[in-house]
């Protein structure tokens, strides 16, 4: 108790949180976990938590993997940082960039590496930008995101992302970056069927083009599945109608897989997954299972030629851009993934069977739907399930909820009243029922408290 108060005391005085309310937290106390294991985490209080956010939804390969760090000190003693600037080049970026081509979609075949997802957006915005300007269509420069989208939090990132609350701190977006309809038919389908809603919202950025003309648009960027935004998975038209308008416009197309790839979905990348062609991927989180810092951006052979061959410099990049320590633990992730199968076994074994236990909630009186794809899912937490009706915001149901499930031991998040899962790939079904039993504890401690 001593250790954890002293702990508090000094987080409170000089630690200021990213996205946190210090002023909430300072009443609350923040929960400092000390070690990992496995899917499971323990505070300094010794508490034993289930994981099932894999962090912030990026230790697809679990805690404590003791090759990782073997990889990690072996670089470290070897070279532990040179630069890719002016020419040069180390073996773990080489090799690193080497592999990432070798599993993504077959039209890509070059890596930028970053630090994180937000250096990867901002370099999307560059290098489309520069694209155009390279082959003579220097208007292309508008960029078409989507309200309620999480892109990051650097500048760029938060205006490419459409969350109203970021960028209504530092007057966001910058120009250039305008915001359609997201595809969230559970919260504002109305009475569209799923497939008529997810048609009218793939058709707005149809609509977008033509009123900002497509000498204009440089590109379009979006998630496969909204993670931050509250796992929102488009219903089945949205993709091919997307793909539709792509194809009939000459714009670019950014895939922010910082959630889902290296094997979210039960694929190495959800381009595969939902049948897309990305022109750039965005990656970070999973490529490292956040053991280290990393991110990056894959390249199609179309967009690389004109980078690589006609840009002269590409006058962008980063210190830590392929940092050898970094490249180190991704390909050591990597290697994990591949050598357990992680992403066929999330395909055939765990995501069906976690997807299955977890639509057994659907019949609390709580829920009013569940849905999910591979190993990330989200429980909406409602009022009256037939009207789709929420509770008033000042209810706070989801933050009571997700306090619950930490009462009993479970990790989940919150979006408003959307209860997130994005657990570690190495979960097993015995660590499922786990998470299954303690969240059903928490809808019904959750259920009580707003019945009384
Ligand atoms: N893009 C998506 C889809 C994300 O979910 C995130 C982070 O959650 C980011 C970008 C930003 O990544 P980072 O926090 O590494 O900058």
């Amino acid at each position: 108790q001593h250790k954890l108060e002293r702990l508090q005391a000094a987080d409170k005085q000089h630690f200021i949180h990213p996205f946190t309310d210090s002023k909430g937290l300072a009443v609350k106390g923040t929960r400092v976990i000390e070690r990992a294991e496995g899917v499971y985490l323990w505070d300094v209080m010794g508490h034993k938590l289930l994981d099932g956010m894999a962090g912030l939804w990026c230790v697809n390969v679990g805690y404590g993997r003791q090759s990782i760090v073997d990889a990690v000190s072996k670089q470290m003693q070897k070279l532990p940082f040179y630069n890719s600037f002016f020419q040069c080049s180390h073996p773990p970026a080489i090799e690193l960039a080497q592999k990432i081509a070798s599993l993504a979609p077959a039209h890509m075949n070059n890596v930028f590496f970053t630090g994180s997802g937000s250096e990867s957006n901002d370099t999307n915005l560059r290098m489309v930008r520069r694209y155009w300007d390279l082959k003579g269509k220097p208007s292309k420069k508008t960029i078409i995101s989507r309200v309620n989208a999480y892109h990051g939090s650097t500048v760029a990132g938060a205006s490419l992302g459409g969350m109203s609350g970021m960028h209504e701190q530092g007057d966001l977006p910058i120009p250039g970056v305008v915001h359609i309809a997201q595809p969230y038919w559970y919260a504002e389908g109305k009475d569209l069927s799923p497939e008529e809603f997810g048609l009218k919202t793939a058709q707005a950025l149809e609509a977008k083009i033509i009123e900002l003309g497509e000498d204009n648009v440089a590109a379009f960027i979006a998630e496969p599945f909204q993670g931050a935004g509250g796992v929102i998975i488009p219903p089945s038209t949205y993709w091919p109608e997307i793909k539709r308008i792509l194809a009939k416009y000459d714009i670019l197309f950014i895939l922010d897989e910082v959630i889902s790839g290296f094997g979210r979905t039960g694929k190495w990348f959800a381009a595969e997954y939902f049948d897309l062609q990305p022109d750039l991927i965005t990656i970070a989180k999973g490529m490292t299972s956040g053991y280290v810092p990393m991110g990056g951006v894959i390249v199609s052979d179309k967009v690389a030629e004109v980078i690589k061959q006609d840009c002269g410099e590409f006058t962008h990049g980063f210190t830590y851009s392929g940092h050898p320590v970094a490249a180190a633990a991704a390909l050591e992730n990597i290697r994990i993934i591949e050598q357990e199968k992680l992403v066929e076994r999330v395909a055939n074994d765990t995501s069906p069977y976690l997807q299955s236990r977890l639509q057994q909630l659907a019949e609390h009186p709580l829920v009013g739907e569940v849905r999910g794809v591979g190993l990330v899912a989200a429980i909406e937490l409602v009022k009256d399930k037939s009207l789709r009706q929420r509770f008033d915001a000042n209810v706070g149901v989801g933050t009571y909820c997700r306090d619950a499930c930490i009462t009993h031991g479970l990790v989940m998040r919150s979006v408003g009243d959307t209860m997130i899962i994005s657990p570690p790939l190495t979960i097993s079904h015995a660590e499922i029922d786990e998470l299954v039993a303690k969240a059903t504890q928490a809808l019904n401690d959750t259920y009580q408290h707003v019945k009384n």
